[in-house]
């Protein structure tokens, strides 16, 4: 029987996870793809924004200095967006134009129909104007060779919206990972393919472990292994290891018998970083590479997969894309009664947050059982008590890692 060798403690397993992670290649990518990537270089500005002076309202344009109040205006040509006028303003002129057209020749203000006596073949003039009034100036958002988007911050979508502005269809960007993800376990049964048979549960880790993988930018897929037997597990790691950046396994990493996940990725050649963290929900945590791959054999109970995709996963992923903001954030936060910890471990506990006049209260959301899914749904943060200590005095502050963001706001 397989033991553990060496439990590590969590910020040396997050260290060696980060140091064994590395800067995936840069590619450029198609503008309605890149988003929550990160750029791999500046990005300079290849025109003037806006390229032409053009009217930021719907009006008339005219000659500031022909401006009188009650003045009859002749129009003599319209500049919708798109399309500039052909004629160019003279003296008691105007030429109609609308939000986004080009200034017409000759005219140096706009006047807004607002202001005048409405639409028409001539028009009165109500109110004057200053030169240069609603005239959005060539250069005034972007000018040509301006850096408008710094290298290493993340594209969302106003990043987006300016390299458009600037005509790029693709940015450099650092690719994203391709993970792959693998469950195991003989219990387990895709949902909504059929009933459970006695002794059988549905499989949520691969679907959680996909979803989380998404939203940290990464590209990833489910490879449907759920065995414990030895050759499909090995047939589909392998598989696995073909086309993946990181492969991320659900179960059969612990001490039983039926857990031969971290032996057949060793007979895989994979190098074993660690196995076995001081740390609860997850102590049977594996990271290992293989190349250019990186490994994480994370426990099968649901909330120990979660929460060690989240805290080590989650981190390698970002590192790979070149994001900064790899680490959730983390606050101080207090509970209203002593709180024990008696696994001698770590532990993560899912709390509920509630701001008060002293911080931030944490309230346990109830058992912590690694297999409680619903408590995952329920948990804002996770309130990390221990090592050392057997636990946390009522009122002392002590640090959490926030699950939800939105809960701080
Ligand atoms: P294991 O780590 O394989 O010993 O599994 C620990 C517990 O997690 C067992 O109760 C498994 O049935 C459960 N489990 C393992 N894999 C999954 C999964 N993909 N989805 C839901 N529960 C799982
Ligand atoms: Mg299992």
């Amino acid at each position: 029987m397989q033991l553990f060798e060496k439990l590590i403690e969590y910020p040396e397993a997050e260290r060696l996870v980060l140091e064994n992670t590395f800067l995936l290649p840069v590619e450029e990518t198609l503008l309605g793809e890149a988003l929550g990537l990160a750029l791999a270089r500046n990005l300079t500005a290849t025109t003037d924004s806006p390229p032409f002076d053009n009217s930021a309202v719907d009006g008339y344009a005219v000659r500031s200095r022909d401006a009188e109040v009650g003045r009859i205006f002749e129009v003599v040509d319209e500049a919708p967006a798109g399309r500039p006028a052909k004629k160019s303003v003279g003296d008691g002129e105007a030429i109609k134009i609308f939000t986004g057209g080009v200034i017409p020749g000759g005219s140096d203000a706009i006047v807004m129909v607002e202001n005048t006596s409405g639409w028409g073949e001539r028009f009165e003039l109500k109110k004057v104007p200053a030169p240069g009034d609603n005239v959005r100036a060539a250069g005034e958002d972007t000018r040509r060779g301006d850096v408008i988007l710094k290298a290493d911050i993340e594209v969302g979508a106003p990043e987006i919206a300016l390299a458009a502005t600037q005509g790029y269809g693709a940015l450099p960007v650092y690719r994203r990972p391709k993970v792959v993800v693998l469950s195991t376990g003989t219990e387990l049964v895709e949902p909504g393919t059929r009933d459970l048979e006695p002794g059988e549960i549905f499989d949520s880790n691969s679907y959680a472990i996909v979803a989380a993988a998404r939203e940290a930018g990464a590209e990833a897929r489910r490879l449907y292994a759920a065995s414990d037997d030895a050759g499909t597990l090995r047939a589909a790691i392998e598989e696995a290891l073909e086309t993946a950046d990181v492969v991320v396994t659900s179960g059969g990493v612990s001490v039983g018998e039926k857990d031969l996940v971290k032996s057949t990725m060793l007979e895989l050649g994979v190098t074993q970083v660690f196995w076995g963290v001081k740390f609860k929900p997850g102590k049977p945590l594996f990271y290992g590479t293989r190349e250019e791959t990186r490994l994480f054999g994370l426990p099968g109970n649901p909330v120990s997969a979660m929460v060690c995709f989240d805290l080590f996963v989650r981190p390698a992923l970002m590192c790979m894309t070149g994001r900064t903001d790899r680490r959730r954030p983390r606050i101080p936060v207090y509970f209203e009664k002593d709180v024990v910890n008696k696994f001698g471990r770590l532990h993560a506990m899912r709390v509920s947050l509630t701001r008060t006049e002293k911080g931030w209260l944490a309230e346990s959301v109830g058992a912590q059982g690694s297999g409680l899914v619903s408590s995952l749904s329920r948990a804002d943060a996770l309130a990390l008590i221990g090592p050392a200590s057997e636990g946390i005095p009522a009122g002392e502050p002590i640090e959490a890692i926030v699950l939800r963001d939105e809960k701080l706001v």
